[in-house]
């Protein structure tokens, strides 16, 4: 059998090859090693720079992988002993040669032991754990020493006999057996981590489970990676015996040892764009109607009225998004738009979600209510692993980071999501400290919620009630209506023209598209397998983009456009806010109010936070056209967007985003100004500021609780009428 030999020859040389090469090609990286510059003892091995340097070697190590990495990590640490430095010292191979890449799916009996490369999404990441990887055993008889490398993670391997050469030659076994004790102190300790890994849901055949499998990471390749990142994990899978009742089965598991990893470097890199794509889409980005393609393109089934039409655009933009910036002071501005859709039932809101979480790269649909596991952002989970430390989970979120979270049933998030979802909104980072974790998990996704009303339907609003009427009756917190930048709600309304349109295309489409069992392929869909259209027709004779087709636009704008706005993009804006904001301090003054105490019941038409939105449905205007500058021209859609939703809305005073309250309800509020007058009057006799202690103190002489006092704290905090100089006291600003 020469393979056989060959194999044996190959690891049997590997020491004196790896000491060849480190000391020939790894010079200058084993004197920085020595150095203790570097943050952990590990040289990188370029496979490609090790097959230049020796090809047959080379080759040696893509069949037998385990054995040679082992003596390299050994040859290694005994070059650095010999120059007088005492290292666990190891190396990385990296740079695996194309065809080592498998899908997940696919390893089976003959990639067990060899060199493997997967592209996958990290789910979990388990606490630290030290291990022995060198056993120090002394022999009860003699007390002779001997070292025993620990390979098997999941059993410790002791001598069965101590050496005569150096030791007393006695085995654990017979007459004269002896016993070896481990020496703790002398055996050489690892930190090791597991990982769960998932095969990249875009490369998961539809209709099935992405395969999952257990990585162990050891040495400086723990906490480097985190759940939600997308990895190429160069891994080698090895078999262990399953085990049932304590006993030992044929049956095999297969988990994988990490040798290296890389991250990502470009986003979506999963889709590939040709040359010829990137012109048919650079074609389509140049169309005079491209907004109203756009339209037509998301969720074509759904039939549109005008209000559906506008929604439809606002989740166009959506899909492309605005620019993430970091600022001076190292924190990050989000640049992806969240859009709330409240709805009465059955208004097809799930429906565009799930068109949505379809057509978005990374998209991935979600319920609030039905999230198990991690959830929405994340959790930390007890024995994952089967070795009872603690794992972080990653939740949706994380997971679709730099892509599109569509969560339905939004009012029925656990109330742990519900607490952690306005920070991990706003920052896009989930910060995690549970169970012996901590970590921040990114997750930069644009947000695509749907709410229902608690009570089954909206209840019928009059023609001044705003949408926070609305917002109330799904239940929700307030302060996380203040984290969308679009709030829409779908009413479930009855107009017989509109109505009729409805039945006819929802008719026209039950009875056009093809049979499910007539078509050849079970999954056929006539909008996603035509892989190469660029355009279909929908039942209304309208043309849209196919889903694949729009699915890579979003990508290719998304990687390669970040517009910045220009200075009349920027006029634009300005206008329409310091417009509104005049306006309604002229309609105060008219309606005489200018008397009233001008802190009382300001009302604040819109905040800044407007901006920052109109800022992002610019951006991601522009960046739908291909455009490194936002002109003009994108405010304006931008602006049209969003004045349609704030009228549609009646929004009349934006800090009721905020709080709940509008501006008329607090000045009509009896509470509020009673309180407003306990605060008022503790400022004065304590010379400008009133402690929260006293503040509740006499709010409660009044009948008043201290949840209603620090509700209406917090509403004059965020509308800009009291601040806070010290923890716990207020004053009134000016
Ligand atoms: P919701 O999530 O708002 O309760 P669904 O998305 O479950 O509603 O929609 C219920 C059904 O009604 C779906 O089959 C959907 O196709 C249909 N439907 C509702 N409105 C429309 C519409 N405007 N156009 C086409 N189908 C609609
Ligand atoms: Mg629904």
């Amino acid at each position: 059998m020469p393979g056989g030999t060959n194999m044996a020859m190959a690891t049997h040389d590997s020491g004196a090859r790896w000491k060849t090469f480190l000391s020939e090609a790894k010079e200058q990286e084993i004197t920085l090693l020595l150095s203790k510059q570097t943050a952990s003892p590990v040289i990188e091995v370029s496979f490609h720079d090790l097959t230049g340097f020796d090809p047959e070697f080379a080759e040696d190590i893509l069949s037998s992988p385990r054995l040679i990495i082992s003596s390299g990590h050994k040859v290694l640490s005994e070059i650095c002993r010999d120059r007088g430095v005492d290292l666990d010292a190891m190396i990385r191979l990296s740079d695996l040669p194309r065809d080592t890449m498998r899908p997940l799916r696919d390893i089976g009996s003959r990639d067990i032991d060899k060199l493997r490369s997967l592209d996958v999404i990290v789910t979990k990441m388990s606490q630290l754990k030290p291990r022995i990887h060198l056993a120090v055993f002394q022999c009860e008889t003699c007390g002779n020493t001997q070292q025993v490398d620990q390979t098997n993670e999941s059993e410790l391997v002791e001598p069965i006999r101590c050496p005569p050469d150096t030791g007393c030659g006695a085995s654990i076994r017979g007459t004269d057996s002896t016993r070896f004790n481990l020496v703790m102190n002398v055996s050489r300790m690892i930190n090791n981590q597991w990982l769960e890994i998932q095969e990249l849901p875009e490369n998961v055949p539809s209709g099935a489970q992405p395969s999952r499998a257990q990585v162990l990471l050891e040495g400086d390749l723990v906490n480097k990676h985190l759940p939600g990142q997308r990895i190429t994990a160069n891994v080698i899978p090895v078999v262990r015996s399953e085990i049932k009742r304590n006993k030992k089965t044929p049956m095999f598991d297969i988990i994988y040892h990490m040798v290296s990893s890389t991250h990502e470097s470009v986003p979506f890199t999963e889709i590939k764009i040709s040359d010829e794509e990137r012109e048919q889409i650079e074609g389509v980005a140049a169309m005079e109607n491209l907004m109203q393609v756009m339209q037509n393109s998301i969720a074509p089934s759904i039939f549109a009225n005008d209000k559906l039409k506008l929604i439809k655009r606002s989740l166009a933009l959506q899909l492309f998004g605005g620019v993430r910036r970091k600022t001076s002071d190292d924190s990050y501005l989000r640049g992806d738009i969240h859009i709330l859709l409240m709805g009465d039932p059955g208004v097809a809101k799930s429906q565009l979600l799930g068109y949505m979480s379809n057509i978005s790269p990374r998209g991935k649909f979600a319920s609030g209510g039905g999230t198990t596991g991690a959830g929405l952002t994340a959790a930390a989970i007890r024995d994952t692993f089967g070795d009872g430390r603690f794992a972080l989970e990653a939740g949706v979120l994380p997971l679709s980071d730099r892509g599109l979270a569509a969560i339905d049933e939004f009012d029925k998030i656990s109330n742990e999501d519900r607490s952690s979802m306005h920070p991990a909104m706003e920052q896009q980072r989930i910060f995690v400290a549970k169970g012996g974790i901590t970590a921040t998990l990114p997750a930069r996704c644009a947000v695509l919620a749907a709410a229902n009303p608690e009570g089954g339907r909206f209840s019928n609003r009059n023609e001044r009630s705003s949408i926070m009427t609305s917002f109330k009756e799904t239940g929700l917190p307030y302060p996380l209506a203040s984290r969308f930048d679009l709030l829409w709600l779908i009413r479930d309304e009855t107009e017989v023209t509109t109505d009729t349109k409805i039945a006819r295309h929802i008719l026209d489409i039950r009875t056009s598209s093809v049979s499910e069992n007539r078509s050849q392929e079970i999954d056929y869909e006539p909008d996603q397998s035509d892989g190469d259209e660029i355009f279909s027709v929908g039942v209304d004779g309208k043309k849209h983009l196919t889903i694949e087709f729009l699915r890579k636009y979003v990508a290719f704008a998304k990687r390669n456009y970040f517009p910045t706005l220009n200075d009349k993009a920027k006029l634009a804006i300005e206008q329409y806010y310091v417009n509104i904001r005049n306006e309604t301090s002229k309609q105060d003054r008219s309606a005489g109010n200018y008397e009233s105490e001008g802190d009382k019941d300001r009302v604040i038409p819109i905040t800044a936070r407007a901006i920052e939105a109109l800022i992002r449905l610019t951006e991601a205007h522009a960046r739908m056209h291909l455009k490194e500058i936002a002109d003009e021209d994108d405010a304006k859609v931008a602006l049209a967007v969003y004045k349609h939703w704030r009228e549609d809305s009646k929004i009349e005073d934006e800090s009721e985003l905020h709080s709940g309250v509008s501006a008329s309800k607090r000045s009509a509020n009896q509470t509020n100004q009673t309180i407003r007058k306990v605060i008022r009057e503790i400022c004065m006799e304590r010379g400008g500021s009133a402690g929260i202690d006293q503040i509740y103190n006499r709010a409660i002489d009044l009948g008043i609780t201290e949840p209603q006092v620090d509700e209406v704290i917090s509403s004059m905090s965020i509308s800009g009428e009291i601040f806070s100089p010290r923890g716990g006291t207020y004053s009134f600003v000016r």
